[in-house]
């Protein structure tokens, strides 16, 4: 009998610092999973210090800063509110 255990579907990632290094090495993407080069290395996320591509940098920045459009932040909020709030 195994012991895994199916996990619940994973949080987000949202980082907690915009502090972060550009590496040159080939790193799996947290958002998309894929394997890319350049990457990024953020320090501070809910996940830990993670590697990001380029393409999911500017995706990922906004939703853990919210800077860039409101409308989007407000669909987002909703969202979250919605899993909270189930009917
Ligand atoms: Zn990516």
């Amino acid at each position: 009998m195994s012991t895994k255990v199916k996990e619940p579907k994973s949080a987000k990632l949202i980082l907690e610092s915009k502090a972060n290094r550009r590496t040159m090495d080939r790193e799996q993407c947290h958002e998309c999973k894929r394997w890319r080069s350049p990457a990024w290395k953020y320090f501070k996320s809910n996940y830990g210090p993670v590697h990001l591509c380029i393409r999911c940098e500017a995706k990922v920045l906004d939703r853990s800063f919210g800077k860039i459009d409101v409308l989007d932040r407000a669909k987002h909020h909703g969202h979250f509110y919605a899993r909270g709030f189930r009917q």
